[in-house]
């Protein structure tokens, strides 16, 4: 059995006793399956260990697939309507050499999209809710539960000192992110691992309203320009982890304004405007892997399943095509649907690890990374390509499909409201060692 040490109390309880689906972790993933699941008709739990609205550990530069997915959610305008600036163009530097693309805009994509995750993170939870989802913030699952078949059931909630709460669910997925508690309880396979990793050190400064994302890039050092909500621009730098090991550790200030300086001193300029009080966020780097993503009674969307370094910025894109598709196929109910939706996820996913692998590994040189780029980029093109193709999970989906095959001791109506249980017995510890 898993366990985890609990900091935090849940600041309130679960509405019902089961739910069609409980989702552990509210931010783009999670929040984007609880808001389709829920416009689809499901009862949905989802619980966030962290607060509503907060922040987290990453940078937020969207690229088409995800503002794509985004407008046609709905959810365009209120980003924009938030102060979320539109960028226009793209300009990667190669060394001295300047390449700006214009943005080939249309009605479903006005401009790219850079909101904060206070914003975009918000704006998805809001929407799920007003869709009916339930979210419990400030709460963390401690532990799954699962029935003698080894068929996960539920979630344990559990407060400092105080009795675990249990809710169950037809399905229990895993928006974790990276460290994903349901990929570790579930065994969850690695089918793909990456073979590099880079370092990302950023920070905000002021920026004019207008500007465009602008890449850097330099033999060894890359660099990001993002502009985001209230005025400001994100500043990424960005090197191998090896690199970071070596020149970082102790001094994130001064070694990442010498990667800055050293690849644009107009972009070292524009960092050193940043507030007094800016702090740095650091990520020290992890490989890339591809998770298996599904199970007995659950599933893997977002960071859980898929991670790839963040040097392409693809990672919100990913969390928001795969939701779409993992809502699809709770919706359809089969395993046969899991399998597909792991299936499209695969096929997308391993470009996009490889692709981003190419620029993430640093061994190119301002001779080849353009092409790099032109691959990753043709890897987004067919992914735009599916998407538009793909149907939205629509409202009135027979949901009885989603029951079809289990045992009838299963079949718990979600609309029958009883209240959660405290931590009990009635369910058994199965071979992967998820249980009470
Ligand atoms: C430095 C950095 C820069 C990045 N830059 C970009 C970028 O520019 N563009 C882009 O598209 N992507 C970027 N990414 C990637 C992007 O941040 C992720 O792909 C995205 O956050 C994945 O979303 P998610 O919902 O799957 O996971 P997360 O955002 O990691 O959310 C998972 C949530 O689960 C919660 N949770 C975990 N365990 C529990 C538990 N037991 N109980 C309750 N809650 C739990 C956590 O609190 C967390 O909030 C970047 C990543 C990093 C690290």
């Amino acid at each position: 059995m898993t366990t985890m040490n609990m900091h935090t109390i849940p600041n309130c309880s679960p509405k019902r006793a089961h739910y069609d689906a409980i989702i552990i972790g509210a931010r783009c993933a999670g929040a984007s399956t609880a808001l389709l699941l829920s416009r689809a008709g499901l009862k949905v739990l989802a619980i966030e260990r962290r607060p509503y609205g907060s922040d987290t550990l990453s940078t937020h530069a969207l690229m088409r697939p995800a503002v794509l997915q985004l407008s046609r959610w709905g959810l365009l305008k209120p980003l924009i309507d938030a102060g979320t600036p539109l960028i226009e163009a793209t300009t990667f530097h190669y060394g001295d050499e300047e390449i700006t693309i214009p943005l080939r805009a249309g009605p479903d994509l006005p401009g790219l999209i850079a909101p904060r995750r206070t914003v975009l993170d918000r704006i998805l939870v809001d929407a799920a809710r007003k869709a009916g989802a339930e979210f419990l913030h400030d709460t963390a699952v401690a532990d799954l539960f699962a029935d003698t078949q080894g068929r996960v059931r539920g979630v344990e909630i559990r407060a400092a000192g105080g009795a675990p709460l249990r809710v169950s669910a037809d399905i229990v997925v895993g928006a974790d992110g990276i460290g994903s508690l349901v990929a570790r309880s579930c065994d969850a396979q690695v089918l793909q691992r990456g073979t590099v990793s880079a370092a990302h050190v950023y920070g905000y400064a002021p920026v004019e309203p207008g500007a465009g994302y602008h890449w850097y890039f330099r033999e060894g050092i890359a660099g990001s320009f993002i502009p985001t909500n209230e005025g400001l621009a994100c500043i990424v730098a960005s090197v191998p982890t090896t690199l970071f090991d070596e020149r970082f550790r102790g001094n994130h200030e001064q070694a990442r304004m010498d990667v800055l300086a050293a690849l644009s001193p107009a972009l070292a300029v524009q960092a050193s405007r940043a507030a007094k009080d800016c702090r740095l966020q650091v990520f020290r780097g992890v490989p890339g892997f591809l998770r298996h993503a599904y199970g007995p009674g659950w599933a893997l969307v977002g960071d859980a399943g898929f991670f790839r370094d963040p040097i392409t910025s693809h990672g919100i894109s990913d969390a928001l095509r795969d939701a779409e598709a993992l809502a699809h196929a709770i919706l359809d109910g089969s395993e046969a649907a899991l399998e597909a939706y792991q299936q499209e996820r695969n096929l997308i996913a391993s470009q996009v690890l490889d692709t981003t692998d190419a620029v993430a590994g640093f061994d190119w040189t301002l001779g080849d990374i353009g092409e790099k780029h032109r691959r990753f980029s043709a890897v987004m093109k067919a992914e735009v390509q599916a998407l538009t193709e793909r149907e939205m999970p629509i409202h009135g989906v027979a949901f009885s499909r989603l029951l079809q095959g289990r045992p009838a001791a299963h079949r718990q109506p979600a609309s029958q409201v009883k209240p959660p249980a405290a931590g009990g017995s009635s369910t058994h510890r199965n071979r992967m060692g998820i249980g009470p």
